[in-house]
């Protein structure tokens, strides 16, 4: 078990993947930041293509913390194709047909770098082990709405399996446009120290965040025998280890709060090289953790 959620730590709810008119978005950075402030988001990432946003101090105060980023995307060599969301600090770029070149320049900058949409781009585990990735898009609301290409549990398990310390996201990838309306539809709650780019950034870095369309874990706790939380309401709790390990808690339908996994007598569970958890509401509105 690799990652620490806190006990006491606040959760801060953020956007880590949203377009405006500085590329193909609907709506300006001023208007992208005033809905999701009104919607209780705490941060919002703008990620324009080959757009790099970077807060200045003469920046004007949009009432929630804007965290500055890019998406990239293009074939590496291979002819393989990828969208790469990087966040933190980078500075503009220009579009490079050798993606592999562009990849590079935001790894030298300490960007944070998210495969976005790996389902919808076609991504195969070989194309997530090829770059330093830090996180993965666990769910991606608009590629979801586009054509049911949205989530990727399973090429996130096999990383995991094959010992890749992947991170999961939930992102909206909103542009606000008539032909893609949705946002709303999947964010992480981040446990980090201030609502700061810094903290934000170190908190993600950490992997102490959840991914989730609904469903929030308020605690998480968890020894080598016992892992044990509290949730808003709820009517699934899963475990998933590698392969066809894991375990499951239902109680038909009823809603609950709290639950146990005790893995102390689950060799299976407790060998495995990983474990996470997902929690379902009654809509099927889904949360992940990170490997624990
Ligand atoms: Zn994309
Ligand atoms: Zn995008």
């Amino acid at each position: 078990m690799l990652y620490t959620y806190s006990q006491s730590r606040k959760w801060y709810k953020g956007n880590t993947h949203v377009h405006t008119t500085q590329s193909d978005g609907g709506k300006s950075i001023k208007e992208v930041c005033e809905m999701y402030h009104d919607a209780g988001f705490d941060f919002i990432a703008i990620t324009d293509h080959w757009k790099a946003y970077r807060k200045k101090e003469s920046d004007p105060d949009f009432d929630i913390l804007t965290i500055d980023g890019i998406e990239i995307d293009g074939n590496d060599a291979s002819g393989h194709y990828y969208h790469i969301v990087a966040l933190g600090p980078v500075a503009d770029m220009t579009v490079d047909p050798c993606l592999e070149r562009s990849i590079e320049i935001l790894v030298a900058q300490h960007a944070f770098l998210i495969l976005a949409h790996p389902y919808w781009s076609g991504n195969r585990e070989e194309d997530i082990k090829k770059f330093p990735f830090h996180a993965l898009e666990i769910y991606n609301h608009v590629c979801s709405w586009l054509n049911g290409k949205g989530t990727c549990a399973y090429l996130w398990d096999v990383a995991l399996e094959d010992g890749l310390p992947l991170f999961a996201i939930a992102s909206d990838d909103a542009h606000l446009l008539p032909a893609h309306p949705g946002w709303n539809g999947g964010w992480i709650m981040v446990q980090a120290e201030e609502l700061t780019q810094t903290d934000i950034l170190t908190a993600l870095r950490k992997g102490r965040f959840i991914a989730t369309t609904g469903p929030h874990f308020k605690s998480i706790s968890y020894d080598n025998e016992t892992i044990a939380c509290t949730t808003g309401d709820i009517v699934k709790a899963r475990l998933v280890g590698a392969g066809y390990s894991g375990d499951r808690l239902w109680y038909g339908g009823d809603v609950f709060n709290e639950f146990t996994f005790d893995i102390s007598k689950n060799p299976r569970l407790k060998n495995s090289p990983y474990l996470r958890l997902e929690i379902e509401d009654a809509n099927g509105k889904i949360a992940w953790t990170n490997q624990l």
